[in-house]
Parts: C-alpha cells; sequence; structure tokens
C-alpha cells in the first residue's frame, strides 16, 4: 500500500475503535483517518518515569502518578450523581478514586485487592484527596510497556474522558499507526525548504513530537511542525493575492472627479488628517491600477475611517460607478445614512438605505434605482448580501467593523458585480500585526495611526458596584456642564431574556437617581422595536436625553460627539476588545471625555487584568496585543464571531508572532519566484495547498 493511502485509511481499523468510538473522535476532535490521528498534536508532555508517594500530592498538582493497591469498592450518591468510589494505598496514605461511568464494568477489570499504577489529576474532595476518572493499569501490564520522562499529553474533550479516552489511548494509537509505516512519511515540503531551514523531515517530527526521545529531538520537531503549518497559511494567502492581481483586471477609476473636488473644497466639515490624507491617496492609487483592490483599512476607533470611506466612493461616483457601505447594525447603518446625506446635501447624488426593517414597498424602489444605475450610494447592514440586490454597476463596496463580519461574507459582495469592485474592509478594533497577517494575508493594508487633532485622551477609572454614589455624583456634575453620559450593560447572547433582566433592574436605580423632569434617559436595547430605537437614538443625539442607557447594540461605531461619559456595568464581563469599542463612544468631541469601569468585588484574576489594561491605555494596537496574550487567538473579538478560517494544530497565534512573520517571508519568497507554483520542485506545496485549502472554499475567491 501505498503511504499516502495509508495515511487516509480510516481509524476503525486500529485495534480498539469500534464504530462508536470512532464517531465519538470525528465528533469530538474531528479524527477520522491515520493522517488525522498522526496530525493531532499533543499540547504538552508529563514525566511518567516519575512516582509519587500518596503523601507527596498536594493541591493545584496537574497530575499525578502513583503505585499503590486498590482495596475495595463501595457506591456512593443516588440517581445522577451515583458514583463509584475506591479507596487506593500506599505506603503513605491513601486517597479515592471516583468514577461517574462505566461504574458497572470497572469493579470486574480492575479487581480490588491488587497493585495497579494509576494516573490523573488530585482534586480535594471532603477534605482528602480524590482522582476522577483515573488512568489505571495493573503494575504487570505497566511493566510490558516503555515508561517515557515525555508522555505526550492530548486534548480531550469532556465527551471522550467519559468514555475512557485518555491521552494514553491516543498515543497508543499514534503508536499503532507508526508502527505499521513500511516506509517513512512522505515530506510535505519540498526538498529545498527542509535543507535550507534544516528542518527535521516530516516523518522525523512526526514521530518525535509523540513520542520524543529527547528535548532537543521534541524541541525540533515543534519547530519543524509549527514552521510549515503557518508557512502553507501564508503561502495560501499570498498565492490568492498574486493571483488576483494577475488575473483580475479591476475596474479602472481614471477620472480626477468633480464630485470628490466639489466635496473637498465645498463640504468637507473639518480638515483631514495627514493620516487620512495618505490613506486615501493609497486607495486613490489602487483604484487606478488596473488591479482589483483588496484593502483592509486599520484605524484605532475615532480615528475618522468614516469621512476616508465616503471621499473614495466619491471617486467611485465620478466615474460613473455605484457603490456601497456595510455596517453590523442597523443603528450604524442609521448613523452612516445619515451623516452621508448631511455631508452630500448640496451634491447631486442619490443615497439608499437598506436594512432589515425596510419595508417592502421602498425595498422594491430601491432595488429597480439599483438596477437602473440611478441609486448611486447604498448604505445598509449584511441585508445588502441578499440576492435579489442586484446593482447596474457596482465599483468599490466597503465594509465597515469587518471584524463583526464572517469572512465569507466578503466574498458575498464580489459576486454583485461581473468585473469584481475594488473592496475596502474597515476595521476599528486593532488586531495584533502578526493577526491581521494571519486574518487578512491576502489583503493590502492601510492604517491610520492618528486621532484628529484637539483629542484629549480618555481618562478611565474603575469603581466597585459597592461605591456607586461618588459615580452618580460625578455624572450629576457632567449633565449639569451640558455633557452627555451612557451607561451600558453587558449583552448574554446565549440568554437575552436575562440581559434585558439586568438593563431593566439597573435602569430602576438608575431612575431613581436621575428622575425627571429636571433629568430625561434614553433606552435602547436589542429587543426594542426598531422604530423605538431610533427614537431613543434620536432624543439623544438632539440632546434631548441626557443619558443612554443600553445594551451593547450601541458597542461600534455610534457617534456622538457631545457624549463624554462612558459608564461600563459589569465591565468584567466584557473582553478588552469589547471595553475599548465601548469606550471608543467618548471622546469623540474636544471635551475632557471618561470612562467608567463598574465591577463587583469578586474578580479572576483575568478580569483584574483585562480592567488593569483597560485603565493603564487608550491605545487599541497595545490593548489588543494584551488581548491576545491574555487569551489566545480562539477567544479574540471577531475572530471567533467570524471564525478563522482554518483551525491550528500546533502553533500558537498570540505566541508564535515571530515565526509567523518568519514564515510569511519564506512563502513570499517562493510565491515571487513561482507565482503559481509551477515549478518542478515546488510541485509537492502545490499538491499540500489543494489538500489544506480545497479550492471551492467560499472565501478564496478564485476560480
Ligand atoms: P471611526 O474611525 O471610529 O469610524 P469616525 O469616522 O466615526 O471614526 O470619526 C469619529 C469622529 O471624528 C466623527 O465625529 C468624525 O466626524 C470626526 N472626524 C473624523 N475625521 C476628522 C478630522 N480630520 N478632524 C476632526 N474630526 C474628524
Ligand atoms: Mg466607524
Amino acid at each position: 500500500m501505498q503511504t499516502a493511502d495509508f495515511l487516509d485509511k480510516q481509524i476503525t481499523y486500529l485495534p480498539g475503535v469500534g464504530p462508536r468510538r470512532a464517531e465519538l473522535f470525528r465528533k469530538e476532535l474531528a479524527i477520522e483517518t491515520y493522517r488525522d490521528l498522526l496530525q493531532y498534536y499533543p499540547y504538552k508532555y508529563v514525566d511518567r518515569s516519575r512516582f509519587y508517594k500518596i503523601s507527596e500530592i498536594e493541591t493545584e498538582m496537574p497530575v499525578v502518578q502513583i503505585r499503590g493497591m486498590l482495596t475495595g469498592y463501595s457506591y456512593e450518591g443516588q440517581g445522577r450523581i451515583r458514583r463509584l468510589s475506591a479507596l487506593f494505598t500506599d505506603e503513605s496514605g491513601s486517597l479515592r478514586l471516583v468514577w461517574f461511568k462505566g461504574t458497572k464494568w470497572i469493579p470486574g477489570t480492575y479487581p480490588a485487592g491488587k497493585e495497579y499504577i494509576i494516573f490523573g489529576k488530585p482534586n480535594v474532595f471532603g477534605g482528602t484527596f480524590n482522582i476522577i476518572h483515573p488512568e489505571i493499569e495493573s503494575t504487570e501490564k505497566a511493566a510490558s510497556r516503555k515508561v517515557s520522562s515525555m508522555q505526550a499529553q492530548y486534548s480531550l474533550t469532556e465527551a471522550l474522558r467519559n468514555n475512557f479516552v485518555t491521552s494514553r489511548v491516543i498515543s497508543k494509537m499514534a503508536g499503532t499507526v507508526l508502527s505499521q509505516l513500511t516506509t517513512e512519511l512522505p515530506e510535505t515540503l519540498p526538498e529545498h525548504l527542509v535543507k535550507k531551514e534544516r528542518l527535521l523531515s516530516f516523518n522525523d517530527a512526526v514521530h518525535q513530537i509523540h513520542f520524543p526521545e529527547s528535548n532537543r529531538d521534541l524541541e525540533r520537531a515543534r519547530y519543524r511542525l509549527k514552521l510549515e503549518e503557518l508557512f502553507f497559511i501564508q503561502l495560501n494567502l499570498l498565492k490568492i493575492k498574486s493571483l488576483r492581481e494577475r488575473k483580475i483586471k479591476g475596474i479602472v477609476f481614471n477620472k480626477v472627479g468633480p464630485l470628490l473636488n466639489t466635496f473637498y473644497e465645498k463640504f468637507l466639515p473639518f480638515p483631514l488628517t495627514d493620516a487620512q490624507k495618505r490613506v486615501i491617496k493609497e486607495i486613490r492609487r489602487d483604484m487606478g491600477s488596473g488591479h482589483q483592490m483588496n484593502r483592509l483599512l486599520q484605524g484605532d476607533v475615532g480615528s475618522g475611517k468614516t469621512i476616508v470611506a465616503l471621499m473614495c466612493m466619491l471617486i467611485a461616483a465620478d466615474n460613473g460607478y455605484q457603490t456601497c457601505i456595510m455596517a453590523p447594525t442597523e443603528i450604524l447603518a442609521n448613523q452612516h445614512y445619515n451623516s452621508f446625506n448631511s455631508y452630500l446635501k448640496e451634491m447631486n447624488l442619490r443615497t439608499g438605505l437598506l436594512t432589515g426593517s425596510t419595508k417592502k414597498k421602498e425595498r422594491t424602489e430601491m432595488e429597480a434605482a439599483l438596477l437602473d444605475g440611478s441609486m448611486n450610494i447604498l448604505i445598509g447592514t449584511h441585508a445588502l448580501i441578499e440576492d435579489n440586490v442586484q446593482f447596474s454597476n457596482l465599483g468599490f463596496v466597503v465594509i465597515d467593523e469587518q471584524h463583526r463580519f464572517g469572512v465569507a461574507q466578503r466574498g458575498k459582495l464580489w459576486q454583485k458585480s461581473d468585473t469584481p469592485p475594488h473592496m475596502l474592509v474597515m476595521t476599528a478594533t486593532p488586531i495584533p500585526r502578526t493577526l491581521a497577517m494571519t486574518l487578512y494575508g491576502d489583503l493590502d493594508v492601510s492604517v491610520i495611526n492618528q486621532l484628529p487633532p484637539g483629542r484629549k485622551p480618555i481618562k478611565t477609572m474603575h469603581y466597585f458596584d459597592s461605591s456607586r454614589e461618588p459615580v452618580f455624583g460625578f455624572i450629576r456634575k457632567q449633565i449639569d456642564e451640558g455633557r452627555q453620559i451612557y451607561i451600558v450593560y453587558p449583552l448574554i447572547r446565549e440568554s437575552e431574556k436575562m440581559d434585558y433582566k439586568t438593563l431593566e433592574a439597573g435602569l430602576e436605580i438608575i431612575e431613581r437617581a436621575f428622575p425627571p423632569p429636571q433629568y430625561a434617559i434614553s433606552v435602547v436595547h436589542g429587543k426594542m422595536p426598531v422604530r423605538n430605537k431610533d427614537l431613543s437614538m434620536d432624543l439623544f443625539k438632539k440632546g434631548l436625553t441626557q443619558i443612554m442607557v443600553a445594551t451593547t447594540v450601541i458597542e461600534v461605531g455610534v457617534d456622538i460627539p457631545n457624549a463624554s461619559v462612558m459608564v461600563i456595568e459589569s465591565a468584567e464581563r466584557f473582553g478588552l476588545a469589547q471595553l475599548h469599542q465601548l469606550r471608543g463612544r467618548v471622546g469623540r468631541g474636544a471635551d475632557q471625555s471618561y470612562c467608567i469601569l463598574m465591577s463587583s468585588e469578586k474578580l479572576s484574576r483575568e478580569a483584574v487584568k483585562r480592567l488593569e489594561i483597560m485603565v493603564s491605555t487608550t491605545d487599541g494596537f497595545e490593548i489588543s496585543e494584551a488581548d491576545l496574550q491574555l487569551r489566545g487567538p480562539g477567544d479574540i473579538e471577531g475572530t471567533q464571531q467570524s471564525g478563522m478560517p482554518f483551525t491550528l494544530r500546533i502553533a500558537d497565534l498570540g505566541r508564535d508572532g515571530t515565526l509567523i512573520e518568519y514564515a510569511r517571508r519564506i512563502a513570499d519568497e517562493i510565491i515571487t519566484n513561482d507565482p503559481l507554483l509551477d515549478n518542478k520542485r515546488n510541485l509537492i506545496l502545490k499538491n499540500e495547498l489543494k489538500r489544506l485549502f480545497p479550492p471551492d472554499r467560499s472565501w478564496s475567491m478564485i476560480s
């Protein structure tokens, strides 16, 4: 059998893996084939040559291995918490082994009165130690096994553990597969690369990652597999980018436009910052280049991305093309619609607003105006993506707050035009360079690294719930000075009801502290009818209410310069990116602005860290770096919503930043020299890419 076919074999061929277990592996770990299994890499290693005495066990030990006697079983508890318990003793003491599953067969398989080796995480329960669902093996059986000081540990799920799939089980399966190999595992990188980078072969790396012989071997294996993983991601992105640049013709916007000029000279409400000017130039250059633009515009909250988008839309309009901008919330789409209309009111352009709550009749009219070309600028939510929204000549697409959309949604807008429109995706949640490189690595990047002049850095303070009075006092003073206040409650995605309750309870307190007629309060939350939401927003915007009590529906984009205080309730429940976004709703005018983080006194260590970071810096990039370090990329706002287009097996976007950059450099060199990977020496890469990133995936967007 060829090794390639061998790797595609189903794991049901392995001893001990029946259909039920195979299904479990598929569901829990996406492991179906030998290859999947071999590429399910351990996340750490433990010393299995080390035995502990029971008296040596301390709380907080991750895992221990003990040799001792299982002296007897008993059943404890009733109903769902009925469990099997065994007393396990060595000369230094005793502890309990506990099973919730398999309670029927365990006593028969591991009879009492014999010596066993057990392995697992000790917990304190009722004053003594116990180990729940330990790995257990008779001493005779263990003696026949090779003891390793670096025994691989694999991430497991609850369901796997309950079905007695331990790290040792996976390790054993991997060992079986490796022992059945008749030749080496085929190399996945071209020889020239393996040589140049002095990498371990794929075969050796896989052997060593599961069964390391030394620390050094393990390190080399990890390096090789991480680099390879990151390299293929970059290679894929750069190949897409290069293909797009070479194959896809862009619409050429070569007219120097009267609309843009008129706007610039007559209606621009403020002088642009240098950064804004630079970015408009970059975009303009792309639009005239004959290539299709795919650009990411990063700029911290409040840096003024909207006006940049608008001016670029005017360039498109000058050249006779339609444009659209897609925003993640109706509130934001409304706001863009209103501000565009006021910016453009003296200019002869037709704008439209399309959201989920647009009336059927308006919608039909708009669809007609888009098709006959009379509608120039369309603003909306993801309602824009729907199939019946057709343009006559869409030339430029802006996606605002891209991190709120799925990567795939980017592609949908492409298909609205025969020649793909120029794309500008904007994100205000700065993401670390290396993460951007991985998520948006096929895009060019522009950065607005400057805030409009006159902004004072927002002062951030942290208060406990118990000291609400001084906060209310402060708010009153601000309102007396004519300022407006946001008070935001967390949005609990799982339970809108609960979410509303927190807001409702909070609202009562606030209404009591700020009674009419002296004070007026706007309320906005997700469950309100859109009409009421708009009304509430509008009253606040016009300054007719002084306080806006809201859930995180106002998180992104909302721009009301007179609001100068952002109070975030239960701040410990928000992620850093979200806190930063919320805070960005203030500090937009010339006044000193404040962000007040309210939290309970019971805080996890991580929550304390997050609040400290928020108090100490307003720099979005700094915050995003901290976020990546604290939580790991899977949890970074945006990535978890939009879903990373791939899962990483071994590399860590938070820790392996340097390696990401290195991988990109290597990939770049290869693509520059051999854009289509047609060179024979790169054949292996072409095939691997095809396997790893099947070409029909929507986000690759290239046929
Ligand atoms: P974001 O980049 O977060 O989307 P916005 O585009 O909403 O930021 O801009 C934030 C605020 O700054 C808006 O009120 C906008 O009118 C204002 N603004 C943008 N550019 C400038 C500038 N160059 N000078 C002064 N104010 C500006
Ligand atoms: Mg914005």
